[in-house]
């Protein structure tokens, strides 16, 4: 256990450096990943750090190979491809808890299926994200089905959730060594049903309740707050002012969490 803790430091440290390095994560970024890592890698060893890597690489590599073809849609983004501390936060922050939770309750297999379900929903949700983009057909809204702007918000394509269910199904398939007492069917489905459920509830808060601004100088709607790229200072179109971009994240983590752990429920009770 020892061993595994100190391995674990070891590694958090060494990956945040080279994301901050590499300008996948700021500072702030770099300092939350090391704490959210030493955690995941210190007391879950390989299986959750398995996860959370898996996540972290691809999502890290999808916005880098796209980021030249996607420039100009990234003003609708709120931030751009380096993520501060409290999109790390938002997006690894329930892991973090649920390792907690599994060190205090080692019997509960219940919590890594949560954990499978949270990571493959923020997955799930960066890959549409990243890869929706290059939809042929216009998107259209979660809530009404009208078709909108692309980047919009809440705006939703076929591609995009081919895009969500690869991205879960990548981490439901990295957790299978792992899940030794469920059958292989059952980890996809849970894992595929975290994913997209969760990708489908930040798509519905994006059009309704989260925060929306409006760049008077480009005559668009963003989620950047104060100032959109253009250096423009945005107002405020729709939505909560405190539901912001990482508390949707987060909530997408979460949704992810519950709905495999329901899957698990249902089968196993
Ligand atoms: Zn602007």
């Amino acid at each position: 256990m020892i061993n595994q803790i100190l391995l674990g430091i070891i590694l958090s440290i060494s990956i945040s450096l080279a994301a901050w390095r590499f300008q996948s994560l700021s500072q702030s970024g770099a300092l939350a990943a090391f704490i959210i890592g030493c955690l995941i890698f210190g007391l879950g060893g390989l299986p959750w750090a398995a996860l959370l890597l898996t996540f972290f690489i691809s999502s890290s590599l999808l916005s880098r190979l796209f980021s030249s073809r996607k420039r100009i849609f990234n003003e609708k983004y709120s931030k751009d491809s380096q993520r501060d501390w409290g999109q790390v936060l938002a997006n690894g922050g329930l892991g973090a808890g649920l390792i907690v939770l599994q060190t205090l309750f080692p019997q509960q297999y219940g919590i890594w299926i949560a954990y499978i379900g949270a990571m493959a929903a923020v997955n799930a949700d960066t890959w549409a994200t990243e890869l929706g983009v290059f939809s042929h057909n216009p998107p259209r809204l979660i809530t009404n089905g009208k078709i909108v702007e692309r980047g919009t918000s809440g705006g939703i394509t076929l591609m995009g959730y081919l895009a969500a269910s690869g991205g879960a199904l990548l981490v439901a398939l990295t957790a299978l060594p792992f899940s030794g007492q469920s059958s292989a069917s059952f980890i996809i489905l849970a894992g595929v049903i975290g994913g997209i459920v969760g990708a489908s509830f930040d798509s519905w808060l994006g059009a309704t309740i989260q925060a929306i601004y409006f760049c008077p100088a480009c005559q668009k709607e963003t989620e950047r707050h104060p100032t959109h790229t253009c250096g423009a200072q945005t107002r405020h179109s729709r939505g909560f002012v405190w539901l912001n971009n990482d508390w949707v994240n987060f909530a997408c983590s979460l949704t992810g969490a519950l709905s495999s752990s329901l899957v698990y429920w249902l089968f196993f009770s």
